[in-house]
C-alpha cells in the first residue's frame, strides 16, 4: 500500500459486480486512453486493440520521463486474464527491461492464471462473494488460483457492502480454503484484505465498521492475516 506504480487498466469482463466502479471498462470496444502526465486528468486517445509493445513503448516513456521511481506496473481492469497473451507478452517485456508486474484479477480464471504466472511478481486477486454478483462463482475456484498465486507475491481481496452476510462469507471461506490445502498441503497464508465497499454506484450501501470487525474475527479463522483497508486511490483522488 502506498508504493508508486505505472497503472494500465485494460478494457472488457466477464463479469458484473453489483458495485463495480469501472462499468465503462466492461465493455472491450472505444479507444485507449493514455494520461499524461500523471493525475493530470489530460487524456489522449490511441488505437484499440493496442498491443503489448505499444502498451510496453508508453509506459517506458512515461517512466523515464517520470520524477519518482515506479514499483511496479499495475495491470488491471476490466479483467486482464481475458487476455492471457497480452498479459504474458507484457510481463515479458517488464521483466527484459528489469521491471515489475502487478497484476489484479477477479480470481475466477486459475487457468489464465497458471499460463501467466511465471511474468507476474505480485497477484492482489479478488474473491467474490456471492451477493456481490448475478450469478456465484464456486469458492474452489477461488481456492485453486489462490494455490497458483503461491508461486509469486500474493495477497487476496474481499469487497464488502452493507449487504455481505457473516454466513456467506464463512461459506466461501469454507470452500476456499478446502480447495487451497488440497493444492497445497497448508492453511492459508496469503493475507486477506477486507475492503469496505467505496459506493459510488448507485443502490450498494456502504459496509458499517461493526460488520468489518465481525467480518475479519471470522476470517481470521481460514486466513492467517487478515486487514481491513479502503480503497487508497480513491481517499487521495487518483483514477
Ligand atoms: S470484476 Fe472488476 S471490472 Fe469486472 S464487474 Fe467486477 S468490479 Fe467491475
Amino acid at each position: 500500500m502506498g508504493v508508486r506504480q505505472l497503472f494500465v487498466r485494460v478494457r472488457g469482463c466477464d463479469l458484473a459486480c453489483r458495485y463495480c466502479d469501472q462499468p465503462q471498462a466492461r465493455h472491450s470496444e472505444g479507444p485507449c486512453r493514455i494520461e499524461r502526465p500523471p493525475a493530470s486528468g489530460n487524456f489522449t486517445d490511441a488505437a484499440n486493440p493496442f498491443t503489448a509493445a505499444d502498451c510496453f513503448a508508453v509506459l517506458k516513456e512515461l517512466d523515464e520521463v517520470s520524477e519518482a521511481r515506479h514499483h511496479s506496473v499495475a495491470l488491471t481492469g476490466g479483467e486482464p486474464l481475458l487476455y492471457p497473451g497480452f498479459v504474458a507478452a507484457l510481463g515479458s517485456y517488464l521483466h527484459d527491461a528489469g521491471r515489475r508486474l502487478y497484476l489484479e484479477t477477479a480470481g475466477h480464471r486459475p487457468q489464465q492464471l497458471a499460463e501467466v504466472i511465471h511474468v507476474v511478481d505480485w497477484v492482489a486477486m479478488d474473491i467474490k462473494l456471492p451477493s456481490t454478483l448475478p450469478q456465484p462463482i464456486p469458492p474452489e475456484v477461488f481456492g485453486r488460483s489462490l494455490a497458483i498465486c503461491e508461486q509469486c507475491n500474493a495477497m487476496v481481496k474481499m469487497v464488502i457492502t452493507g449487504d455481505v452476510t457473516a454466513s456467506e462469507v464463512e461459506a466461501v471461506c469454507q470452500g476456499v480454503r478446502a480447495s487451497y490445502s488440497n493444492v497445497t498441503g497448508t492453511r492459508i497464508s496469503v493475507p486477506l484484505v477486507l475492503q469496505p465497499v467505496t459506493p459510488v454506484v448507485g443502490g450498494v450501501r456502504p459496509a458499517p465498521a461493526r460488520l468489518m470487525l465481525q467480518l475479519q474475527a471470522l476470517c481470521q479463522q481460514y486466513f492467517e492475516d487478515v486487514r481491513i483497508i479502503p480503497q487508497c486511490h480513491r481517499l487521495v483522488g487518483l483514477l
